[in-house]
């Protein structure tokens, strides 16, 4: 069993412990300490990062006696060596601040709504806390970030309480401990009170701030993730510069963003909607040129790509130019293929396209008029051309 050195202070970093052993585990070295300062990875909080004397330290687990096991890629040293250690600064710091949010939040989803906490995820880049209980309305989250955002800024102290017996009996506890003994208690001033092996902020304020960014479903429950410190203000920073530019262009206050945008979405649809029509007047004039060099060859076959804004024109366009040359036309637009045949012609449009689907591994059909297929290749125009002109002029 490794003595855990952050059970009593998170802010030690700098260590000096003797090695018990080394060993290796799935093809990779790790080293025992009699005591370490590295946290291993449990109760939803990573592993710390940082180096014994100067090898790095990639990974940190619990073994299965109770002992941390330091990771590394080459080894540390032999057992009885001395070594200092030096946990990563950056890394536990962040990890202290998606802890103690953490508690923060299991404390007011607890008591303002009694949800208890079912389990936690402390990742790189986000905190969540999964609860029992049904998801919440946004005013009540808006309430819980609130309350939240309070207990940072009234800076209240965290302690950890080493208790059992009596003196645990007495504490209130959040949730019972899940074992016996002395139990490690972590407390934020008179509000939160839990047994926690975790590494923890000194004080609340450390925390900076806290925003919810959103709420999923997992295993029915209600998962709800957060930021803090820089990765909060990170988001902010980015969605700051996302939504200034947007107004500065839109010439607007970024609150009214949703209202321009609204706005835009409604009037582009319309263009869209006028532009169709006007296309839809022009189809029998766009017919006429894409067929003219054809019909005056007097082929009865036209191959072309679309340019229309719509696909239903290029669909609506086809039968066109298949009148005009009273023949075959096969027209693609992005992905999507189609074949037309002139009313009256000899030709089918749903058995060309059966012969195309099964040349090119096209999939659609349609009738004697015609037909689509889709997951087509514009690339593959010359090809698909050569064929039907075996089929169609052959
Ligand atoms: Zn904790």
């Amino acid at each position: 069993m490794t003595e855990r050195l952050y059970y009593h202070d998170s802010n030690l970093l700098e260590f000096e412990a003797t090695i018990v052993r080394t060993g290796q585990q799935d093809g990779r070295t790790f080293t025992v300490l009699d005591k370490s300062a590295f946290y291993p990875t449990s109760g939803g909080q990573q592993y710390d990062t940082g180096q014994l004397n100067t090898t790095d330290i990639v990974d940190v687990q619990e073994g299965p006696e109770g002992e941390v096991q330091h990771f590394s890629r080459q080894p540390v040293g032999v057992a009885s060596t001395v070594v200092t250690g030096v946990v990563d600064k950056e890394r536990r710091r962040r990890h202290c601040c998606f802890h103690t949010a953490q508690h923060i939040l299991s404390h007011i989803f607890a008591t303002l709504f009694d949800m208890p906490t079912v389990s936690v995820h402390l990742g790189e880049e986000y905190g969540a806390v999964e609860l029992q209980g049904s998801v919440l309305p946004s005013e009540q989250l808006d309430r819980v970030e609130k309350r939240a955002n309070e207990i940072i800024r009234d800076a209240q102290l965290v302690t950890i309480i080493f208790a059992e017996g009596d003196e645990l009996a007495s504490m209130p506890l959040r949730k019972p401990p899940q074992r016996g003994g002395k139990v490690r208690v972590i407390r934020i001033g008179e509000l939160e009170c839990v047994a926690c092996g975790g590494t923890h902020c000194s004080n609340s304020a450390e925390v900076g701030m806290l925003k919810i960014i959103g709420v999923e479903k997992l295993r029915g429950h209600p998962l709800v993730k957060f930021l803090v410190a820089e990765r909060a203000f990170e988001d902010y920073r980015s969605r700051f510069e996302v939504t200034s530019q947007l107004a500065q262009s839109l010439t607007c206050h970024h609150q009214d963003l949703p209202d321009k945008f609204a706005a835009l979405v409604a009037e582009n649809k319309t263009l869209h909607r006028q532009l169709t029509d006007l296309y839809k007047e022009l189809l029998p004039r766009r017919a006429e040129a894409i067929a003219a060099k054809a019909k005056l060859e007097s082929k009865k076959l036209v191959c072309t790509l679309s340019d229309l804004p719509d696909v239903r024109l290029t669909g609506q366009l086809a039968p066109l130019v298949a009148d005009e040359i009273n023949g075959v036309a096969l027209l693609i637009h992005d992905t999507r293929l189609f074949v037309a045949c002139a009313q009256g012609s000899a030709f089918d449009a749903g058995e060309l396209a059966k012969q195309l689907s099964e040349r090119f591994s096209l999939k659609g059909g349609g009738n004697g008029r015609l037909a689509q297929l889709g997951g087509v290749e514009p690339d593959k125009l010359a090809e698909i051309e050569a064929f039907l002109k075996t089929v169609v002029q052959g």
